[in-house]
């Protein structure tokens, strides 16, 4: 029962949490984005949110995105984070302004070339699997730099940073490596001045663990249980 969650009261609560960890870390708090996860969440709950001054979501599933961004009328900005086949990309051409998990070339490509069909330009993070588990997407940290060079060739993409899922622990304490050695891979890959890569996102942090992330350099920590509630 969505209805329940008291929707408005977490955001403004993870809001509060952000602005505080980001200032204890010398950070400035504008510089930490918060992408609030929405999947299986009715359009109901993103309007909810919405109206309580959040903008920027994020959704894991095409189908799922293409059926809510059609619900929800006002003018929210999508980012896409989940796992993305080459030949969903082109439902969701045009209608996201970030896709988070960008973890092979042949995707590269299939973006580049989907949004090149509207004239558009679309950024995308390159997915690292930081802790090399086999269950996690993502690249390589070797060949996420070979990847970011490869797309910087394509032209309709461009490469903004980083992004990765540690995996899951009970202590938040144990991602915090992981949130690092994303940072000096950003850092590494920076120093490769590849032209039209920017490097100055990095997507990491969920519900259970952003304050080490924010404290370790996260700009886009993706949350979704903390303001929508537990899914099934
Ligand atoms: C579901 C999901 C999140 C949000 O996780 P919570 O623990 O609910 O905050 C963040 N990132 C990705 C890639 C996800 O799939």
């Amino acid at each position: 029962m969505s209805g329940r969650i008291p929707i408005a009261g977490n955001l403004k609560h993870i809001a509060e949490h952000i602005r505080s960890t980001a200032e204890r870390a010398g950070r400035n708090h504008g510089s930490v984005r918060l992408v609030a996860v929405s999947k299986t969440r009715p359009a109901a709950d993103v309007m909810a949110a919405y109206h309580a001054g959040q903008v920027l979501f994020g959704e894991n599933y095409v189908q799922e995105l293409t059926v809510k961004m059609a619900e929800v009328r006002e003018p929210v900005e999508w980012h896409f984070i989940g796992h993305l086949q080459s030949n969903k990309v082109k439902y969701i051409a045009g209608g996201v302004s970030l896709i988070h998990s960008v973890d092979r070339l042949s995707l590269a490509e299939e973006i580049s070339r989907q949004w090149g069909r509207f004239g558009k330009v679309c950024d995308v993070l390159i997915q690292v699997n930081v802790s090399g588990e086999s269950t996690k997407s993502g690249t390589t940290e070797a060949g996420a730099i070979e990847l970011v060079k490869a797309c910087s060739l394509l032209p309709n993409i461009r490469v903004k940073g980083l992004m990765t899922m540690p995996p899951f622990f009970d202590d938040p304490e144990a991602a915090r490596p992981f949130f690092a050695e994303l940072r000096r891979l950003a850092d590494r890959i920076r120093q490769e001045n590849i032209a039209g890569v920017e490097m100055k996102e990095l997507s990491m942090g969920m519900s259970g663990d952003f304050e080490a992330a924010i404290q370790e350099g996260a700009t886009l920590v993706r949350i979704g249980t903390a303001i929508f509630g537990g899914r099934q």
